[in-house]
């Protein structure tokens, strides 16, 4: 298609016309037609030169080149060996894909260490095979959910959502938040919601001891009032009362220095 989209053009303006005139037992012919255009659609999008390129993907494209050259020229091959040879994170994490929720804000080294699982709404039914994968068979002791301050997950399915796709109302359908609650009560029932789900789901580790879950909000708003940015740990294998969890050994964990060198870390 690299002579154009005349010839396409006219192609999609004549095909309704034909398959309009085609006896009813065409049906299988204007279904041939359809693919045909379509094919010729994808060969058209495959042949899109610069000029047609989004200011925005151009963008895109230039940081990602420029930050991947960045990365490889600082990580040594030191760096890399131990990735190559495998991974043993320490955390199965399940986050809202939200663009504003980054690992970077509470790991700044999660290479290797944090299994991360992302989707709308940071739950586990949309994603089990994911946190199942995470948990069963790379055997992370911490189940970490992160809900966020103005997640617009919450707020679709705290609303009215019929309008949405089917995908989309599917992965809506499993967020039970009350209608008219788009706030950071309903963030917060999420997460707890997502625990409780995960306890049940994984029983035996969690009565063991094998896994904890871990029920957390990354309050890029403030919304806690614990500090704008903060990590805010909400629930632990069920426990939601804020002065018994500050009590508890895993959340007092949080507020101690960490040692230098942790996995993940390796210095390269
Ligand atoms: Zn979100």
């Amino acid at each position: 298609m690299k002579q154009g989209i005349w010839p396409l053009l006219a192609l999609l303006l004549l095909a309704p016309a034909w398959a309009a005139d085609m006896p009813a037992q065409g049906d299988a012919e204007k279904e041939r037609l359809r693919q045909m255009v379509k094919e010729v659609l994808r060969e058209y999008a495959a042949s899109l030169g610069p000029k047609h390129l989004n200011a925005d993907a151009r963008g895109l494209m230039q940081n990602l080149g420029q930050d991947n050259r960045n990365f490889m020229r600082t990580h040594k091959p030191a760096y890399f060996k131990p990735l190559v040879q495998g991974q043993r994170p320490r955390a199965t994490v399940v986050t809202c894909a939200d663009s504003r929720v980054h690992s970077h804000a509470f790991d700044a080294t999660p290479d290797g260490d944090l299994f991360m699982v992302r989707n709308i709404g940071n739950q586990i039914a949309t994603a089990e095979g994911s946190v199942e994968y995470g948990v069963n068979h790379l055997h992370t002791p911490v189940l970490l959910i992160i809900g966020h301050s103005a997640c617009g997950a919450i707020q679709a399915a705290a609303g009215d959502y019929s309008a949405e796709s089917g995908p989309i109302r599917n992965e809506l359908d499993t967020l039970q938040v009350p209608k008219g609650e788009a706030g950071i009560n309903s963030v917060l029932l999420n997460v707890h919601n997502q625990v409780k789900y995960a306890m049940a789901k994984f029983e035996p580790k969690v009565i063991s001891g094998e896994l904890i879950v871990v029920g957390a909000v990354y309050d890029f708003r403030d919304d806690l009032k614990q500090g704008q940015g903060k990590l805010a740990i909400v629930n632990v294998n069920g426990e939601t009362d804020a002065r018994k969890l500050a009590q508890l050994e895993i959340v007092q964990a949080m507020e101690q220095p960490a040692p230098r060198a942790r996995r993940g870390a390796t210095a390269y």
